[in-house]
């Protein structure tokens, strides 16, 4: 059985919860107790549900939406307020994040024949307002958790179809590449949750790559930081500047590119260089071909794959669609010329 190395991934990177604790808002201290708390009861909660699941569910799975109420406690898989076929929920975040969730699952399964974050047809279980005034979103390896926000910085995680498609594709990394959470692998895990989160989120609002804004999470910005974003993937590093964030760290070429150890070694930094190639190989041949490259790729890459292991396999990948007639002839071309244009 192939062994698919798991993330807990964050929508809002440590570096921006540091910057949010030194501005007063102090969002890290709960996100540390959280994650203490968080294993021991997790633990207990899988080995619960094992037992049940095998007894309940049929073996063929056709990747079923639960939402869960988390009622602003740090428990996951707390109050079942919503399943698929059911009834909506007079909670309007319920009914948001179960719509973008089938937005994304119809997005996979109609475009690449992919079925859920494992292509097995997994259950997608999403849990809404967990914690108190929570202000981040993660994919803890099985299933989606969004907080509340606090609702001047960010309000609530769950209702931007580009954080839950950015979540869930970490999901799909998992299953598919199972790219390592560290240093350069990282940054293209990140990479490819922005990609498919802004790819959704221009199919969904029928944009091209001329027309989208290619923010990521600009839509969970509060009332002090509207009009900023958490990344630009056309333009890394001016997503935000203001007292509460600092400034958006995100290098758009290997010159710049950032050589610490906080941030798993920049994940959520260095995946604006990958970023970068995304927008231009998008200007170049429309987002949806370049989409389509990007996912064929994941399927060829390795837990260890870095940048330049990337771009070789891109571009392999480029010749061989464009041979089948799949994406433009010059595509192979254009994606060498884009991953110069970053210094790769
Ligand atoms: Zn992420």
């Amino acid at each position: 059985m192939k062994n698919h190395p798991r993330c807990k991934c964050h929508i809002i990177p440590p570096f921006v919860v540091d910057e949010l604790k030194k501005a007063g808002i102090d969002v890290a201290t709960q996100n540390k107790t959280i994650s203490r708390e968080f294993r021991a009861r997790r633990a207990a909660q899988l080995a619960l549900r094992s037992s049940e699941a095998s007894l309940v569910e049929p073996p063929t799975k056709t990747a079923d939406r639960f939402v869960y109420d988390s009622k602003t406690t740090q428990n996951q898989r707390l109050l079942l307020v919503r399943k698929e076929g059911g009834a909506a929920s007079t909670d309007a975040v319920v009914n948001t994040v179960y719509e973008n969730a089938g937005t994304i699952r119809s997005y996979y399964k109609d475009t690449f024949n992919y079925l859920s974050v494992d292509n097995h047809g997994a259950d997608m279980i999403l849990n809404v307002h967990y914690g108190k005034a929570y202000a981040n979103a993660f994919w803890d390896g099985d299933e989606m958790t969004f907080g509340d926000g606090d609702g001047q910085v960010f309000i609530n995680l769950a209702n931007a179809l580009d954080v839950t498609a950015h979540e869930l594709t970490h999901g799909v990394v998992q299953y598919t590449a199972g790219l390592n959470y560290q240093g350069q692998s990282g940054a293209l895990n990140e990479h490819y949750a922005d990609v498919f989160g802004s790819v959704i989120k221009q199919v969904a609002k029928k944009q091209t790559a001329a027309t989208a804004d290619w923010l990521i999470g600009d839509e969970i910005m509060g009332p002090s930081l509207r009009g900023q974003a958490l990344r630009s993937m056309k333009a890394p590093g001016t997503a935000y500047d203001n007292p509460l964030m600092g400034k958006d760290p995100q290098p758009d070429s290997m010159a710049t590119i950032y050589k610490g150890s906080s941030d798993n070694g920049g994940v959520h930094i260095n995946s604006g260089i990958p970023n970068k190639v995304f927008y231009l190989v998008s200007i170049g041949i429309e987002t949806d071909k370049a989409a389509l490259l990007w996912f064929e790729t994941l399927k060829t890459l390795k837990p260890t794959t870095n940048f330049k292991s990337f771009k070789t396999a891109l571009l392999k990948q480029a010749k061989k669609l464009a041979t089948a007639g799949r994406v433009p002839a010059d595509t192979e071309t254009i994606a060498k010329q884009s991953f110069v244009a970053v210094g790769l």
